[in-house]
């Protein structure tokens, strides 16, 4: 049941509320991914999101609601849950959380603009990578085409995300190529933010197994910074866009805003690999 469940958001919503609206991860296929290899996907019946709303302090500002991919409950449950939150939490003025690709895909752009006016307002999607030979390898669900289509539909529907991307992902030698086509791909939509994170593998994981078989060999630490320098070097959003380093697994914790502090930005990664 979803109340043993281990929790996990972004360093973000470290103090928003949270609200369990799925259980396990109804893909459960990335071969990186260690999060909910043990848990059964299931969805949280919305009596229980009630009752769990009717514990919340009534000038709650925000929610997060936690599951690996809530939007895979569909637009009809995805509104009534929203509505539930305005019944209850009148103040709350966003409602954030996870999302894939493959989730997105299954809503209209006007799907996903009424949500956004329900107050739906922050989705983080675990974009990893905008090359496709590395998707694959990784078993995600979707390609860098498939992306850039849902990227660009929630921009027409107003919804903000964040997009998460997982530097060393590549592979050795792989990481300076994996930076220019990521950047070349979050160059195509807006996001609101850009986060990294370092790949690390877990025990368990079938990427620890390909590593074991020498079918996979992780990049050095060298190499992940250069990623990173070029992947700063290469973005050029659309519009201001801030650039995120400090969620834990990162090598190097830097955050700025793109494309103004680009020179700062790459001024300290450089100064960081000639320190190291
Ligand atoms: S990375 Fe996300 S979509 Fe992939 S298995 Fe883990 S929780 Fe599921």
């Amino acid at each position: 049941m979803y109340k043993e469940d281990t929790v996990f958001y972004p360093q973000d919503e470290m103090t928003t509320v949270l609200l369990p609206v799925t259980s396990g991860c109804s893909y459960n296929k990335c071969v990186f991914c260690s999060m909910y290899k043990d848990v059964k996907y299931c969805e949280v019946p919305l009596h229980d999101i009630e009752i769990e709303l009717l514990h919340c302090y009534t000038y709650t500002e925000k929610i997060f609601l936690t599951g690996a991919d809530p939007l895979t409950i569909g637009f009809k449950k995805m509104k009534l849950l929203l509505e539930l939150i305005h019944k209850h939490l009148p103040y709350c003025a966003c409602v954030a959380s996870y999302a894939s690709i493959r989730s997105i895909s299954g809503y209209t752009v006007e799907e996903l603009s009424i949500l956004h006016d329900l107050g739906l307002r922050l989705l983080y999607i675990g974009f990893e990578t905008g090359r496709d030979d590395v998707l694959r390898l990784m078993n995600k669900s979707h390609s860098a085409n498939e992306a850039i289509e849902q990227a660009k539909k929630l921009n027409d529907a107003r919804l903000s995300f964040n997009s998460i991307l997982m530097y060393g992902i590549a592979g050795k030698d792989e990481g300076v190529k994996n930076a220019v086509i990521t950047a070349k791909m979050l160059n195509q939509f807006i996001s609101n933010k850009i986060i990294t994170m370092n790949l690390t593998v877990f025990f368990g994981t079938e990427l620890n197994n390909m590593i074991k078989k020498g079918d996979f060999v992780p990049p050095h630490r060298k190499e992940r910074l250069l990623e990173i320098h070029t992947l700063v070097e290469y973005l050029e959003p659309k519009q201001s866009t801030i650039f995120d380093t400090t969620h834990p697994t990162n090598i190097i914790k830097i955050k700025g805003i793109l494309p103004q502090d680009k020179n700062l930005l790459l001024n300290k990664i450089e100064n960081y690999i000639q320190e190291k």
